[in-house]
């Protein structure tokens, strides 16, 4: 089938996410870790593929969303979507901005907007500055990211440093007056030259008129949710034809192992409740893996019993994780943990897991590279913007979910492994 949107998403959970709200609408999508090696040749109408360039030199950045763009557009996108965390993780060094503006040069259009609100998951954005339920971003635990600690709140201030254009604002006012008065205040903006807009947007109802309002520009970003209407604006528009079917379930042996690198709130409550059903457990230290390396956690795991989905964490409180940064530097402290999880994921696949539940997104980046995934179908979601997925890794066929740190309620790895068992 012809591709109709081409998205491209900084990191793997942020492009899982993206693509199980895409799957929403019943159209197939496809999601691809890194840029395919080879020219598309049976492609989705939605195709999303997932970079590693959240925290990469700008330019490394930049170079990867056009080697994106350029697969995406061979396969016959005519829309494109630029997807990053719905908490703007980004330093004035960061990379939204300048891949926005590259994308805008090498597709030729003015204008684009910004909006990562994603209201189910709390993300709301009002006169341009960001909350995460009732807090500012700054005042959030986003405040202590490990890699890409979030210090203000405001979007177009975040925005300015990272962009050459000027920077402008869509406010809930206009947004809640509907998508004739969006485009006309759009229009009005690049009338008076201004390219990068932030659109507020506080409730999904919000998202639906800026969608509609945006549908036909050629160049979105934001987070996933207002991407969520998109393919059935296109099915309404006539632009992508009514002929979509959903990826079936393949059944798959029971072995199972959760993976969690990820040091955000939600997770370290979801790694709290997960242990306390009594699961099997084993905490990665840094510092430990720094002096001793992985052979004691891989000990435990050959001893284990996958059936009952044990878990291995690095998850940590933030004064943990400064400590190990501290001691070990903050990139080094993660690839340690990184590399650790992702050797993990082989040593239980050889063991016969086939149903992997990774949490943090640049944790997914390391254990799918490892497992050698590069192409996935999506599936059903377990929470707002995570869905299963189906792939192979060597000869055999797995499912995987991709969770982002923010995201899930506290029983999530629970709630993610029954699904799986659902007809
Ligand atoms: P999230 O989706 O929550 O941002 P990521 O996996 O993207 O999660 O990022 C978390 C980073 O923190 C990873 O690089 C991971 O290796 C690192 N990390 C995990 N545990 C620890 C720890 N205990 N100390 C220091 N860094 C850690």
């Amino acid at each position: 089938m012809a591709t109709i949107l081409g998205c491209i998403a900084d990191d793997f959970t942020g492009a899982t996410d993206l693509a199980g709200l895409l799957a929403r609408s019943g159209v197939p999508v496809s999601l691809r870790i890194g840029v395919p090696d080879a020219a598309p040749a049976s492609t989705a109408p939605c195709e999303v593929i997932a970079l590693k360039s959240r925290t990469a030199p700008v330019l490394e950045a930049v170079e990867d969303a056009l080697a994106a763009l350029q697969w995406l557009r061979e396969a016959g996108a005519t829309r494109f979507f630029w997807k990053y965390c719905s908490t703007f993780d980004s330093t004035p060094k960061g990379n939204i901005g300048p891949v926005a503006e590259a994308l805008m040069a090498a597709i030729g259009v003015e204008q684009t907007i910004y909006c990562p609100a994603f209201p189910e998951n709390g993300r709301s954005i009002f006169m341009g500055n960001l909350f995460v339920g009732r807090q500012p971003l700054a005042e959030s635990s986003m405040r202590d990211h490990p890699l890409t600690p979030m210090r203000d709140s405001n979007l177009m201030r975040l925005l300015e440093p990272q962009v050459t254009k000027p920077v402008g604002l869509v406010d809930r006012l206009t947004v809640a007056r509907g998508a004739y008065a969006v485009r006309a205040e759009l229009e009005t903006l690049r009338l008076k030259g201004v390219s990068h807009v932030v659109v507020d947007a506080v409730a999904n109802d919000d998202l639906h008129v800026i969608a509609n309002a945006c549908r036909d520009m050629p160049l979105l970003t934001g987070g996933s949710a207002v991407a969520m209407p998109l393919p059935g604006l296109y099915l309404a528009d006539g632009v992508l034809a009514d002929e979509a079917h959903r990826t079936e379930k393949t059944p798959l042996p029971a072995g199972a192992i959760v993976l969690s690198g990820s040091c955000s709130a939600a997770t370290n409550g979801q790694v709290a409740a997960y242990i306390a059903r009594g699961v099997p457990h084993y905490r990665l230290d840094p510092l430990v893996l720094a002096d001793e390396g992985v052979k004691g956690a891989r000990d435990w795991l050959a001893a284990q019993d996958l059936d009952r989905a044990p878990l291995i964490y690095a998850t940590a409180d933030p004064q943990s994780v400064r400590l190990a940064q501290e001691r070990l530097g903050p990139a080094r402290s993660g690839q340690i943990v990184e590399d650790a999880l992702a050797e993990l994921a082989v040593a239980a696949r050889d063991m016969g897991a086939r149903r992997f539940v990774i949490a943090g997104g640049e944790t997914s980046g390391a254990v799918t590279r490892a497992l050698g995934v590069k192409q996935l179908d999506v599936g059903a979601e377990i929470a707002p913007g995570v869905p299963w997925c189906f792939s192979s890794a060597g000869e055999h066929p797995i499912a995987i979910t991709l969770k982002s740190g923010n995201f899930g309620a506290e029983g999530f790895f629970t709630e993610a492994l029954a699904e799986l068992e659902q007809p």
